[in-house]
């Protein structure tokens, strides 16, 4: 579903990701793990076309963007198919990023009517079932403020539910929550991880990661150090930064 090759991206002279190289499988649900400063938010935005990659290719569902270098020259891959790509890459802050200003319910419908042009009513119902689905239906016309921050993230997952992605990224979803309320943010993601969606997660919550990945992935300085299945890498890290960057959650 995801597959990415030697991405590299630096902003001026700092090069942020050394040549990152990571399959994600339909169905899958990767956690991504790293000390601040190590690329997980700059890995992501890649993904999903918020940062154009440097170098290297990144193919998500069968369509292909980034810069391939061929013939000791650069080819740009399909620019135009990337920005289409955004559409269908789901992704979720750690900030919430609702409109103020919009109800709960015109802020999960506004996506699908302004970029897949679907009709009102259509759109309506589409947020219904997503709201429905985070716990929310009962909050629809209510305006972001009057909800608590696990609320707000909420309504914040079933925005991009709503535009049927198929792939969630989630950058530290939990991050900016007191902590009484993570836990039904991580409820409402481990459901839609069981119903079978791609996802690749950015997370601190190390108990969480090991619940609900198949493959967890630690990224060191830009690249992937180690990955593996969750009892491997959090039960026998091979390599010694992973062990001292799950010491210092124990
Ligand atoms: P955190 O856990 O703190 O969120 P992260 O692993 O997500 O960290 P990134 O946000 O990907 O790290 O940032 C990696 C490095 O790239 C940092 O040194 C950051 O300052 C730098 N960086 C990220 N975005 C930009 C940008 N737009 N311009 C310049 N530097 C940037
Ligand atoms: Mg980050």
């Amino acid at each position: 579903m995801i597959r990415i090759r030697s991405l590299t991206k630096s902003f001026g002279a700092l090069q942020v990701l050394k040549g990152v190289d990571l399959d994600v499988h339909r169905g899958e649900v990767v956690s991504l793990i790293g000390a601040s400063g190590s690329g997980k938010s700059t890995l992501l935005r890649c993904i999903n076309g918020l940062e154009d990659p440097e170098t290297g290719l990144i193919e998500v569902d069968g369509a292909l963007m980034g810069r391939e270098l061929r013939g000791g020259r650069i080819h740009e891959v399909s620019p135009r198919r990337a920005r289409a790509q955004r559409a269908e890459v789901g992704m979720v802050f750690q900030s919430f990023h609702l409109f103020g200003h919009r109800t709960v319910l015109e802020n999960v419908m506004l996506a699908p009517r302004h970029v897949r042009r679907v009709s009102r009513d259509a759109a309506r119902s589409a947020a219904m079932e997503q709201l429905e689905r985070v716990g929310l239906a009962d909050k629809a016309g209510n305006y972001p403020r009057q909800l608590s921050g696990g609320q707000q993230q909420r309504v914040a997952i079933a925005r991009a539910l709503c535009m049927r992605p198929t792939v969630m990224l989630f950058d530290e979803p939990t991050s900016a929550l007191d902590p009484e309320l993570v836990g039904e943010v991580l409820d409402v993601i481990k459901d839609i991880a069981a119903d079978g969606a791609t996802m690749i997660i950015v997370t601190h919550e190390l108990a969480f990661a090991r619940d609900v990945s198949d493959q967890v992935v630690f990224l060191h300085h830009g690249t992937i150090l180690e990955s593996g299945p969750p009892e491997q890498l959090f039960g026998a890290p091979r390599h010694e930064r992973t062990r001292a960057f799950l010491q210092r959650f124990t």
